[in-house]
């Protein structure tokens, strides 16, 4: 068996595995893009570098913007919206006869939260990925089927080992036809409910696994995949 070095993302991804009732994967992304902010807002708002950067992307795209603005650090926020709106009011002087003005003006490189949200997604799938060779997450993998669709098919895209996906495949149509007629009983109960007869259905939430399924956790996959 190949010796893989156990090192700390290594745990954090087994360890979160085991312990997340959600997607572990969207749960370590989702942390490590929150801690990405945390850390520009403490070290990177006024360096010279970054704030080119920013200028050159336009600031951040719609959603970190929001996500940016829940830290509540005004003059963090200050800074940056300071430069964006002197950017847009230079590109106005410039460019307002110009036939294709809104394409000029969203036609610049990607935010820069964007780009270190694909790295981070990639390097937790990697670990994960080559992880599997070990019993132990390959265990946690299959225990613990908290997955969310995207995540789960990037890691069946890095796996090698055929039967093994076949497993994993396997495993997840298991988990979606299962939610599928739990969804049915739902509808059918409804119409129970509907013909008069009082009746609770134990159902009632299967629609929010299944929303998980598919979108992964809120926050996560928007606006990229
Ligand atoms: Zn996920
Ligand atoms: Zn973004």
């Amino acid at each position: 068996m190949r010796v893989i070095e156990k090192h700390t993302p290594y745990f954090k991804v087994l360890e979160t595995l085991q312990k997340s009732k959600d997607c572990a994967l969207c749960v370590l992304e989702k942390e490590a893009v929150h801690s990405y902010f945390e850390a520009f807002l403490y070290e990177n708002v006024n360096d010279p570098g970054t704030r080119d950067a920013l200028r050159e992307s336009h600031g951040y795209c719609p959603f970190h913007a929001h996500h940016i603005a829940g830290f509540h650090d005004t003059l963090a926020l200050s800074i940056l919206y300071k430069d964006q709106a002197l950017l847009a009011a230079s590109f106005l002087e410039k460019a307002a006869s110009h036939r294709n003005i809104l394409g000029e003006w969203t036609h610049h490189p990607m935010c820069p939260a964007c780009r270190q949200t694909v790295q981070i997604r990639h390097h937790y799938v990697g670990i994960l990925v080559s992880g599997m060779d070990e019993p132990e997450m390959k265990e946690a993998f299959l225990k613990y089927f908290h997955h969310c669709l995207n995540h789960f098919l990037m890691v069946l895209e890095g796996l090698h080992d055929e039967g093994l996906k076949r497993e994993l495949a396997g495993r997840m149509r298991e988990r979606l036809t299962g939610l599928a007629g739990r969804l049915e009983q739902y509808c059918q109960d409804c119409q129970k409910n509907a013909s008069g007869e009082t009746f609770d259905s134990p159902h009632r939430l299967a629609w929010k696994e299944a929303l998980e399924i598919s979108t992964g956790q809120k926050g996560v996959f928007e606006p990229l995949l």
